[in-house]
């Protein structure tokens, strides 16, 4: 049994608060505040590069359908276009893909 430090009134051993005025009995530890939560960036940095790289590979097949012979249109045969082609297309498909997995390696890892 004790007394409220706000009304004197009597308190019982296990109250957290005076039955009388609500007074708090209990001292709860003090908070101290330390500025805005960090919010990590990682997961929305991961989540560009993937798309990224899925924009990059969808290129890369854009330029392997419509300019690598599968579609019914005649295929350009200008030997300069066609070497940009032989280096492009896997250079986009390639890359694009591991930028694609790089962004799930950041996700998972980073
Ligand atoms: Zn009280």
């Amino acid at each position: 049994m004790g007394t409220c430090p706000y009304c004197g009134s009597v308190t019982y051993p296990g109250d957290v608060q005076c039955r009388k005025c609500d007074g708090a009995l209990v001292s709860r530890p003090a908070t101290l505040y330390t500025g805005p939560k960090k919010v990590s960036r990682t997961p929305q940095v991961a989540q560009d590069i993937r798309r990224q790289g899925l924009a990059v590979v969808i290129i890369g097949l854009l330029l392997k359908v419509y300019w690598g012979g599968c579609g019914p249109w005649p295929v350009v045969n200008d030997p300069t276009l066609l070497a940009v082609r032989k280096f492009a297309e896997p250079l986009l498909l390639c890359g694009g893909t591991m930028a694609y997995l790089t962004g799930w390696f950041v996700r998972i890892f980073g």
